[in-house]
């Protein structure tokens, strides 16, 4: 089967993340018949901490399917997950993780925890980083630079 990146869409959620004020990250779910959920930070607007992308994706998708598990689906992320929504994405059995930039501050996937790693890991997806990594990581940049 021809591999068809998703990673478009989660730059689209990073970029209405970042003219909605949030850190710029986007995140979509995509199931056997397509995409299931998509979403970008919200941690400001919901003065929730836990409302990162990955996090906002997972819940939506799994109310979408009336299921606690999207086994068999990739999560789609612009930047590494932090080790929050790396167990979140294990919890959900996520079959494949596809991320774009790096990120060394706060990462847990292959840097800090290194949580799929981890011999308490459950279930870990198959891991595919640097996809589309040099445009997320401008955007992040220029989020960044703006703020300063
Ligand atoms: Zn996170």
């Amino acid at each position: 089967m021809e591999f068809r990146s998703y990673m478009h869409i989660a730059m689209d959620e990073a970029h209405a993340a970042a003219a909605r004020g949030e850190v710029p990250v986007g995140a979509v779910i995509v199931g056997p018949e397509g995409v299931i959920a998509q979403a970008g930070n919200r941690t400001r607007e919901f003065n929730d901490p836990t409302a990162h992308a990955e996090i906002l994706a997972i819940r939506s998708a799994c109310a979408a399917l009336d299921q606690e598990r999207l086994t068999g689906c990739d999560l789609y992320v612009t930047l590494e997950p932090c080790p929050m929504c790396a167990a979140a994405i294990s919890n959900a059995r996520i079959a494949r993780l596809y991320y774009g930039a790096a990120d060394p501050k706060s990462g847990g996937v292959a840097q800090g925890p290194r949580v799929f790693n981890h011999p308490q890991c459950h279930h870990a997806p198959e891991v595919y980083d640097g996809l589309d990594a040099a445009a997320s990581e401008a955007l992040l940049k220029d989020f960044f630079a703006q703020k300063r």
